[in-house]
C-alpha cells in the first residue's frame, strides 16, 4: 500500500535505478531528472519521467522538482511522438494506491496514443528487452 503520507523508501525500484544498483534504458538525464522505457509498456513508446529528489507522490515533490520534470517531460514527450509516429500522447501520474500508483517514487508517465488503439493493462506484462531498446534508440534520435 502507497499512502500520501508515507515516508519515502530508498528501497524503491526508481531509487535502485536513479543510484545504478538495477538495469535500465535511460532516455535523457540531466542534474534533476532521469527518463527511462518503462519495462511494462502500456502502449510503444511508454516512458517515464522522474525526479532524482526522493518524492513518493506530488505533494511531497519540491516546486524547483516539478518544474524540472515538466520540463524533461516536454522534452521527451515531443521526441517519443516523433519516434513512434504517434498523433497524440497521455502523460499521467498517479498519487497512492488509491489511485493505482504501483511504485512509490513520484514518475510521469509518457504514454503514445493512436486513434482506435487501446492502451495495454497497466504494468502488467513486461516487454522484451530487445523490443524496448529498438525503441529507445528511435526515441534518442530526436533527444
Ligand atoms: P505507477 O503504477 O506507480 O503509476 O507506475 C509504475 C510504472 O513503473 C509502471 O508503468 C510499471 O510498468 C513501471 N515499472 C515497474 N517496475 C519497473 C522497473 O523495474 N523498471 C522500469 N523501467 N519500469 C518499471
Amino acid at each position: 500500500m502507497i499512502k500520501l503520507d508515507d515516508a519515502y523508501d530508498e528501497q524503491n525500484i526508481f531509487a535502485k535505478i536513479l543510484r545504478g544498483d538495477m538495469p535500465n534504458i535511460t532516455l535523457y538525464e540531466d542534474d534533476k531528472t532521469l527518463a527511462f522505457m518503462d519495462i511494462m509498456p502500456q502502449a510503444v513508446g511508454h516512458c517515464l519521467v522522474i525526479p532524482k529528489e526522493p518524492a513518493v507522490t506530488f505533494l511531497d515533490l519540491s516546486e524547483d522538482s516539478a518544474a524540472a520534470v515538466m520540463a524533461t517531460a516536454k522534452k521527451v514527450a515531443a521526441a517519443v511522438v516523433k519516434a513512434v509516429d504517434a498523433p497524440g500522447f497521455m502523460m499521467a501520474q498517479l498519487n497512492s494506491s488509491a489511485a493505482g500508483q504501483t511504485v512509490p517514487h513520484y514518475h510521469m508517465h509518457i504514454l503514445p496514443r493512436h486513434d482506435g488503439l487501446d492502451l495495454e493493462f497497466h504494468a502488467r506484462k513486461p516487454e522484451d528487452m530487445a523490443v524496448l531498446n529498438e525503441t529507445a534508440d528511435k526515441i534518442r534520435a530526436y533527444l
